[in-house]
């Protein structure tokens, strides 16, 4: 199928589409499933700081989240800020989620770091700025691991879709699209703009999981708790929250991490808020 550039648009989804797919895909993580009925906690540090920080979290996040979220490997906008502690990390980051019971998530940056990556967690992350690194999407594509694909901050909905086709395209229909925020005019009170309209709107286009990174949407703890109840009212399958035991000293995205006795306490709260969605049949 060739298509040309001018004509990029909803049209020319295939594999992504409802039309091509219309029964809702599960993702499957380990034991865990995304898309499927229940609404998945993904939580953890934006960094793999050390292994007792990384085991202390996975065990105040273990019966809240349902998968162990830690950066290994960071995409960060200064080549002097923390770049994560690599392959040590991913060994900690195992460990840890070994140790409760959880499995394991990490962004990858590079199509030559795939299968390293790959084996040492249950699903793979493609950042917001890698979204159209296509190399890593064909690389990702091609191994089984299940993948989370994150919004670019400036790519449209078709443009994300677009960036999942290439996944699916590759042979891995194992994909949850993940909204992120996006960049807009105003930045004095939130790092991102949350599109939460992107939810019902990707989950009509396609049949693949959506989930909601409302730390990154913000970039304040304090914003966590609303976008959250917000994202999962308006249908996301899963939410994605930073959570550091020391936020004030964390190495990375230290103002948008809830504490782990704040995210239990959330955690608490959405699943009331479900059993109320659910009884409105939404
Ligand atoms: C992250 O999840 O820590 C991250 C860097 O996310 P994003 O790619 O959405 O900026
Ligand atoms: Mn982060």
């Amino acid at each position: 199928m060739d298509i040309d550039e001018g004509e990029i648009g909803v049209d020319t989804l295939h594999l992504v589409s409802r039309k091509h797919h219309p029964t809702d895909t599960v993702v499957h993580v380990g034991q865990v499933l995304i898309g499927g009925p229940e609404k998945v906690y993904i939580a953890g540090p934006c960094s793999v700081e050390d292994q007792n920080q990384i085991e202390e979290i996975a065990r105040a996040i273990q019966g809240s989240a349902h998968i162990l979220r830690g950066g290994a490997y960071k995409p960060r906008t200064s080549p002097y800020s923390f770049q994560g502690l690599g392959e040590k990390g991913l060994c900690f980051l195992k460990d840890a989620g070994d140790k409760v019971g959880l499995p394991v998530i990490t962004e990858v940056m590079s199509e030559n770091e795939v299968d390293m990556v790959a084996s040492h967690v249950d699903m793979l992350q493609v950042g917001a700025r890698n979204m159209q690194n296509f190399a890593l999407l064909r690389k990702v594509g091609a191994q089984d691991k299940p993948v989370l694909l994150k919004r670019g901050v400036a790519a449209t909905i078709e443009e994300l879709l677009l960036s999942a086709e290439y996944i699916l395209a590759a042979g891995n229909t194992q994909v949850v699209l993940c909204e992120r925020g996006i960049r807009t005019f105003n930045s004095t009170f939130t790092r991102n703009t949350l599109d939460l309209s992107a939810v019902p709107i990707l989950k009509h286009l396609t049949h693949l999981p959506v989930v909601v990174d409302p730390s990154h949407g913000s970039g304040d703890w304090n914003l966590i708790e609303p976008l959250s109840k917000a994202a999962l009212a308006a249908g996301a399958h899963g939410l994605m929250i930073e959570v550091h035991n020391n936020p004030e000293q964390a190495l990375s995205d230290g103002p948008q991490s809830l504490k782990p006795e704040k995210y239990r306490a959330l955690v608490t709260k959405l699943n009331r808020l479900v059993r109320c969605l659910e009884e409105e049949g939404k």
